[in-house]
């Protein structure tokens, strides 16, 4: 483990928990900084690993099989479920 301060941590000292951090960085609002304490903070976490690979294939299907366009959530949760069983 390493004891870099927390990224996340909001000024008002706030701990985020794992669902806000992956929120932020699966909505691409992260900083560097975060970024790369996330990375660390997957390899030891596996919930954060499986949503976050989960997502990132989500996002792959979407940009090649949809042409980047808006998919219906029926899809992508049809979608989630398939590869929720696969991981
Ligand atoms: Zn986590």
């Amino acid at each position: 483990m390493s004891n870099l301060p927390n990224p996340f941590i909001s000024p008002s000292g706030k701990k985020p928990n794992c669902m806000e951090m992956l929120q932020l960085i699966l909505d691409g609002q992260a900083t560097a900084d975060q970024s790369e304490y996330f990375k660390t903070h997957m390899d030891h976490c596996m919930p954060c690993f499986k949503s976050y690979q989960l997502d990132m294939s989500i996002k792959e299907l979407l940009r090649t099989k949809c042409c980047g366009g808006d998919a219906p959530s029926e899809l992508v949760n049809k979608i989630k479920s398939q590869i929720a069983q696969n991981i």
